[in-house]
């Protein structure tokens, strides 16, 4: 099946009681019993929900990997993850990452005894400098956030596979319209299901999909014994969400490029973070490793001016300032006081996120109100 079949059909049965062709929301806490233990199934809600099986299956699918399963937060299935490692551990991540993850892994799982280490993984060689005989995963974004660089999953996996690690992906900038992580040799793919495969806002969730039956399970027994899962009205959304991702992300991905080289040209703008445009470092790889470039993209102002980059934003009509991302409607977010606050300043700047950067997620309304909202902020 190609993607957008599986989009609308993966893992989804007309339900088998009425024939109704949408899975039904199942708001149920337990299930009935014929006599203890005998059961269809189905026992406690926490454990397994019909709603979110399907969700889980058609995920799956989208990635085409063996197991999905569904968390309350993509934060919730990082969290499962990195329960899998005990302390002493290591665990080697790019450092260009979401500030959530960074959060969780230096503020929660460092005060249990696991070791991180965040190292540029552009480039591929300082990988293989950092690994020691502790370090059992390394973890990576691409395009990464909120600064658009390309990691090369392929080659990464490469390292990890011939020193016995678990390479992770965090996919959510992409989805899996655009790249397939486990197709180019990663072992487990993390979603914020909130982002592009929602696709409306409404919807916090996460996601884990990966080929290995052992370390699936051990994902599964996390999800029940940690408690951290979606409700049924919420993968009914997600699974509805999916139906149009395929067509939500060909017009993300058309709406982007067109405000990338709008951008590019604006005599106020000195530089342009999305890696459909030619000048963009990671273009050969981005155009090799995926199917389209995505709708995120970042842009600074000449001058570096915060009160300008602040003004820009206040001024904004058809964009909206706010967290997230993925949505329909398009977004901007100042990372350095949003979405990456809880990185050390100093940390930031070594990476290469400005205080005056602006992140844009683009949506798909009519692409000549989004620039002309660009054209009338930036002035
Ligand atoms: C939003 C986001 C997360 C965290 O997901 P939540 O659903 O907000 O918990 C992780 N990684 C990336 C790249 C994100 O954008």
């Amino acid at each position: 099946m190609k993607f957008a079949t599986k989009a609308i059909h993966a893992g989804i049965e007309p339900d088998p009681t009425t024939g109704a062709i949408m899975t039904p929301i199942y708001q149920t806490s337990t299930y009935v019993q014929e006599s203890p233990g005998k059961h269809k199934g189905y026992e406690y809600a926490r454990t397994q929900n019909p709603t979110r099986t399907v969700l889980q299956n058609n995920l799956a699918a989208l990635e085409n990997g063996k197991h999905g399963i569904c968390y309350a937060s993509g934060l919730g299935a990082t969290d499962a993850i990195l329960k899998l490692f005990r302390p002493g551990d290591e665990i080697i991540a790019s450092n260009d990452l979401y500030g959530g993850t960074y959060r969780i892994m230096v503020r929660v799982f460092q005060e249990f005894g696991l070791k991180f280490k965040f190292v540029g993984l552009d480039n591929p060689a300082n990988l293989e400098a950092a690994i020691t005989s502790a370090t059992k995963m390394v973890w990576i974004e691409t395009p990464t956030n909120p600064l658009l660089r390309l990691v090369d999953i392929a080659a990464i996996a490469a390292i990890t596979k011939q020193h016995g690690l678990q390479l992770v992906v965090d996919n959510t900038f992409a989805s899996p319209y655009l790249q397939n992580p486990l197709d180019l040799g990663a072992d487990i793919v993390v979603h914020s299901v909130t982002k592009y495969l929602g696709g409306h806002s409404d919807t916090v969730m996460g996601a884990i999909v990966l080929n290995d039956d052992e370390i699936a399970q051990r994902l599964a027994f996390i999800q029940n014994a940690c408690g951290a899962v979606p409700g049924p009205q919420d993968c009914f959304l997600v699974l509805r969400g999916i139906k149009t991702l395929h067509i939500r992300m060909q017009r993300h991905c058309e709406n982007a490029q067109k405000v990338a080289e709008y951008l590019q040209q604006h005599t106020k703008v000195s530089q342009v973070y999305y890696p459909g445009l030619e000048s963009h470092p990671g273009h050969e790889l981005a155009k090799q490793q995926m199917r389209g470039f995505g709708g995120m993209l970042s842009f600074t102002l000449h001058g570096d001016s915060m009160p300008e980059a602040v003004r820009v934003m206040e001024s904004f009509e058809v964009f909206s300032l706010g967290e997230s991302l993925g949505g329909v409607e398009s977004l901007c977010t100042h990372p350095a006081s949003m979405t990456h606050a809880s990185i050390p300043k100093e940390e930031r700047e070594k990476n290469g996120l400005k205080d005056t950067l602006i992140r844009l997620s683009v949506g798909i309304e009519d692409v000549s109100d989004l620039i002309q909202d660009l054209e009338q902020a930036i002035g």
